[in-house]
């Protein structure tokens, strides 16, 4: 069931797009019966989870943390996160940065933006936030900014969510061609879910983050 919902996902794919298969709250049993059918990228929102099942599954898988991330749980996914995509404010990445130093590694981690209509209390609202012009980046050397992360309004206005989308690569090309200019390792765009990842790849996006339509609905987030 889980590979064939695989298998369908994958045919959608734009050449170039890198599945996130998000695994949080679902069981070994399942990341495994993906695994099996050869995906190696999985996507969770809590750190602790994500540690016990790094610790637990195959050690080829590249483990993304998706959802808001607290500094004091930082400490528990530096030695293995392959991408950080939620980096909302310097106090983070500090944080990320301290701990990929403590481990001898650099960490690779998107900025997380709010684009969607809905209150939120997570993203960055300034498309060139201060830090990544006043210096400060100087103190950070251990981390890698690769890109930019953002959720659209949960809504079935697609022209909404094809508005969010837009402003999110319009953020993108700003900071390509602006502050991140020359710099190779920035060229990540994550955005799209189970409901809107063909919308998203339209406008743009390098990276889905696909949940329910590979594992079935959620009860719980
Ligand atoms: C849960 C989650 C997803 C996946 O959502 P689905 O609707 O199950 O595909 C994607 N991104 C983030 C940040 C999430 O928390």
């Amino acid at each position: 069931m889980i590979a064939s919902r695989l298998q369908n996902i994958r045919e959608q794919l734009l050449p170039g797009v890198t599945l996130v298969a998000v695994s949080k709250t679902r069981s070994s049993d399942e990341i495994m019966e993906a695994y099996n059918a050869g995906q190696r990228v999985f996507g969770e929102n809590r750190a602790q989870e994500m540690a016990a099942k790094f610790e637990e599954l195959p050690k080829d898988i590249q483990w993304h943390i998706i959802g808001h991330l607290q500094r004091n749980k930082v400490k528990f996914i530096a030695p293995f996160v392959h991408l950080v995509h939620s980096v909302d404010s310097f106090r983070l990445l500090k944080e990320i940065n301290k701990e990929a130093a403590h481990h001898n590694r650099t960490i690779p981690v998107l900025l997380q933006y709010h684009i969607a209509r809905e209150d939120s209390k997570y993203g960055l609202k300034e498309p060139v936030p201060s830090f990544l012009t006043d210096g400060s980046m100087d103190a950070v050397k251990n981390v890698e900014i690769c890109g930019v992360m953002g959720m659209a309004t949960f809504t079935d206005d697609e022209a909404l969510i094809r508005e969010e989308f837009r402003k999110l690569r319009g953020i993108f090309e700003q900071l390509k061609q602006g502050v991140m200019c020359g710099n190779e390792a920035f060229r990540e765009i994550s955005m799209g879910m189970s409901a809107d990842f063909l919308l998203a790849q339209h406008e743009g996006s390098t990276m889905v983050r696909v949940g329910s339509d590979i594992f079935g609905e959620r009860n719980y987030t």
